[in-house]
């Protein structure tokens, strides 16, 4: 008999709202920490509502739950580690230090699970970008804190230094080769902490740094599919993978390289939910639960859209016209510009009919 447990889930937002949903019909019950107690999450479980950092409202959650996990990276580690019982975080904080900053990840990703990323070095300060070699482009990242191209400098020649230089100096950095990638590609994997699964490739197409397009399957060959698959289900058991991680990477004409690392369930992967037996937050999950995973089929191959504030009207217009179409919507109560709303997701063997909500009107 599959025993009912108690999940804490540390955030409430779109992720934590799909995780919970996934947990729910499998007949498990949800709390979850979030600062809103009307976050998204608030509709399908109970909310403690108070801030991330609160040792006394984490170990509340912990108290109550059987297993925790979390829906985002930025979480207090040492926090957690004051408060969790041995194994009721099974994805464990290393995780997600390693993935709080980019020195450790590139540390990580290049030295320990030996997979390609862009040539790189660490820069503590403008001095370090002295005697860079300018007749390479180059994409200097803050070490913490930066996400969705924010806290980044590209330099394509001396006149990007005056600015680069203010980001080194204002905190510790990475400086990474720029990639001419032909593709931004990502793959989900999910681990039970002894087996792994691996979900099909994902093409991404971004506007503003914001993800805006899911193309499934990737539109790379299957020499390099199976490759980028393989990239990730090797991170994945160098890290003994508990619940759901995706991985982004570049797709150049003959090589992948990875670009970071997210360890919990992404926007590239909410395709999943139709298009695949599993989706993305049945297998986070399961395999925080320790359970068996299952193989993932795509059923057919799918497109998946972002719908942002400015785009709500068009999305409900668009499901209107196409009844095919899933709509999801979280029940965010303001529709502020580029706040993620929801997301629409069609089968489509054409996929670049499928006409991004937005582009070429309000990006
Ligand atoms: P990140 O915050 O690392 O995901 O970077 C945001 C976006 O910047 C990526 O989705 C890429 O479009 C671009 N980018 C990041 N790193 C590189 C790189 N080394 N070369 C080229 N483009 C990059």
């Amino acid at each position: 008999m599959i025993s009912t447990k108690t999940i804490g889930i540390i955030g409430g937002g779109q992720l934590g709202q799909m995780m919970a949903i996934s947990a729910i019909y499998m007949g498990h019950k949800v709390i979850t920490l979030d600062p809103a107690s009307d976050c998204p999450s608030s509709r399908v479980s109970e909310v403690i509502a108070a801030p991330y950092d609160d040792v006394d409202a984490l170990r509340q959650l912990a108290d109550r739950c059987d297993v925790l996990t979390y829906e985002f990276e930025n979480v207090d580690a040492d926090g957690l580690d004051a408060v969790i019982k041995d194994g009721q975080l099974p994805q464990g904080t290393e995780l997600l230090r390693i993935s709080q900053n980019r020195i450790f990840e590139k540390d990580f990703l290049s030295n320990k699970a030996q997979v390609t990323v862009a040539p790189y070095k660490v820069v503590t300060s403008s001095l370090d970008l002295e005697d860079i070699d300018l007749s390479k482009n180059y994409v200097l990242k803050t070490a913490t804190g930066g996400y969705d191209g924010h806290g980044q400098k590209v330099i394509t020649s001396a006149e990007d230094l005056e600015e680069a230089n203010a980001l080194a100096n204002s905190a510790e950095c990475v400086l990474e080769e720029f990639v001419n990638f032909d593709l931004e590609i990502s793959v989900i994997v999910s681990g039970n902490g002894k087996d792994v699964t691996v979900f099909p490739v994902q093409e991404n197409i971004h506007r503003n740094n914001i993800l805006s397009k899911t193309i499934v399957p990737a539109r790379i060959s299957d020499r390099l599919a199976d490759r980028a698959k393989a990239i990730a289900v090797k991170i994945a058991e160098q890290l003994n993978l508990s619940g759901t991680l995706c991985v982004e990477m570049f797709a150049t004409a003959d090589d992948i390289i990875v670009n970071e690392i997210a360890p919990r369930p992404h926007n590239s992967g909410h395709y999943s939910i139709e298009a695949c037996d599993f989706s993305q937050f049945d297998t986070h999950i399961l395999g925080v639960l320790g359970a068996p995973l299952p193989a993932i089929n795509l059923h057919e191959p799918a497109v998946m859209l972002n719908v942002l504030g400015q785009h709500v009207e068009a999305a409900e217009r668009y499901v209107t016209e196409n009844p095919s179409a899933h709509l999801h919507m979280y029940g965010k109560l303001e529709a502020k510009h580029n706040r993620k709303m929801g997301h629409v997701t069609l089968f489509s063997n054409e996929p670049d009919n499928v006409v991004e909500f937005g582009k070429g009107i309000d990006f």
